[in-house]
C-alpha cells in the first residue's frame, strides 16, 4: 500500500523535502548549542507527542490523499492562465515585437517577478483568510494547533489548499503571460532542483523552524525584509494572529501596517476555542458546520 505524503520527503517543492529538513535541523542544532535553555523543551515528548502534534501527523496523510484525489484535478494550470493572458493582451493591444534584452537579464527578472508576485498575493490572501469571517473558519484549522512542529505546516483545510493553489496558478500564470508577451515564448527562470531560486533559498534558511518552538530570529534589520521563524510563531500566538501575515517577505507587512517585530518571548499557540479541532473529522468538517449554524 502506498502511503501518500511520504513522497514529499523527496519532492523539492514540498516544505519537508529532505534537504530543507536537514538544513533546518542544522540551524536548530546551532541554535540549541548557543541557547542550551531550549534543549529540554525542544526535544521533549510533551512537544513531539502532544495530542495536537499527533493529530498533525495523522492529518498529514489524510490531507495528502485529499490533495491527490480531490484537489489536483480541480486546480488550474499555470500554463493555461499564461496562454489566456497572452491571447487577451494580443487581442486588446495587438502583437508586439519581442524586446531584445540579454537572455540572462530576462531570466533574472522573470525569476524575481515570479517570486515577488507569488509572495505578494500570498500575503493578501492570508490576510483575507483572517479578516473575512467565512474564510477564517477554514484558516483557523491551521491556527488551532496548540504546539508547532514542521508537520503543522500541513494542517491546512483542503478548501484553503484549493484557494491557495488557484492563487498560485493565477499569479505565476499572469507573470509568465506578461513575459511571453513582451519577450517571446522562450522563457525559463533560474531554478535549483526545479524550484525558483528565491523559494529554494527561503526553504533552505530554516523555513521548517517557522513551525517549531525555537524562537529563531534574523535580527531587526533583516526582519524588516524577511520573515524569520519567530515572526511566524508570533502569528500563531493567541495575541499575534493579526500580525505578520507574510510568506517569505515581511516587506508586505511593513507596507500594509501588519508588521510586528519584538524580542523572543514565551508564546501561547492556538486559538481561544478549546476542544473544537481535536479530531480529523473536526478539522475537515467543523468549518462547514459553523457555516451552516451561522
Ligand atoms: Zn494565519
Ligand atoms: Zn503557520
Amino acid at each position: 500500500m502506498q502511503l501518500y505524503g511520504l513522497d514529499y520527503l523527496v519532492n523539492e517543492h514540498q516544505r519537508i523535502f529532505w534537504l530543507y529538513l536537514a538544513s533546518s535541523a542544522l540551524i536548530a542544532s546551532l541554535y540549541l548549542w548557543f541557547n542550551p535553555a531550549y534543549r529540554k523543551g525542544a526535544l521533549s515528548g510533551a512537544l513531539w507527542w502532544h495530542a495536537s502534534a499527533r493529530l498533525d501527523y495523522l492529518y498529514f496523510f489524510v490531507s495528502a490523499l485529499i490533495k491527490i484525489f480531490v484537489l489536483v484535478p480541480l486546480l488550474l494550470g499555470t500554463e493555461e492562465v499564461a496562454l489566456a493572458v497572452v491571447s487577451w493582451l494580443q487581442e486588446h493591444f495587438g502583437y508586439v515585437t519581442p524586446l531584445r534584452w540579454e537572455k540572462s537579464t530576462i531570466v533574472a527578472f522573470y525569476t524575481f517577478a515570479l517570486f515577488l508576485a507569488s509572495d505578494f498575493t500570498r500575503y493578501w490572501l492570508h490576510r483575507l483568510m483572517h479578516e473575512i469571517p467565512p474564510l477564517w473558519r477554514f484558516h483557523r484549522v491551521h491556527h488551532s494547533a496548540e504546539v508547532l512542529t514542521p508537520i503543522t505546516f500541513y494542517r491546512v483545510h483542503p478548501v484553503e489548499n484549493l484557494i491557495f493553489g488557484l492563487r498560485y496558478a493565477l499569479s505565476a500564470g499572469t507573470v509568465t503571460g506578461l513575459f511571453v508577451y513582451f519577450f517571446g515564448a522562450r522563457l525559463g527562470g533560474v531554478e535549483f532542483f526545479g524550484v525558483n531560486l528565491f523559494v529554494f533559498l527561503f526553504s533552505l534558511l530554516g523555513a521548517n523552524l517557522r513551525h517549531s518552538h525555537l524562537p529563531v530570529r534574523f535580527g531587526k534589520a533583516l526582519e524588516k525584509w524577511v520573515v524569520s521563524p519567530y515572526m511566524h510563531q508570533y502569528h500563531h500566538s493567541v495575541e499575534g494572529s493579526r500580525k505578520n501575515y507574510g510568506g517569505a517577505l515581511s516587506l508586505w507587512d511593513r507596507l500594509f501596517g501588519t508588521l510586528h517585530i519584538e524580542k523572543g518571548r514565551e508564546l501561547t499557540f492556538g486559538i481561544n476555542e478549546k476542544g473544537v479541532h481535536h479530531s480529523i473529522m473536526a478539522l475537515l468538517f467543523e468549518p462547514f458546520k459553523t457555516m451552516i449554524k451561522g
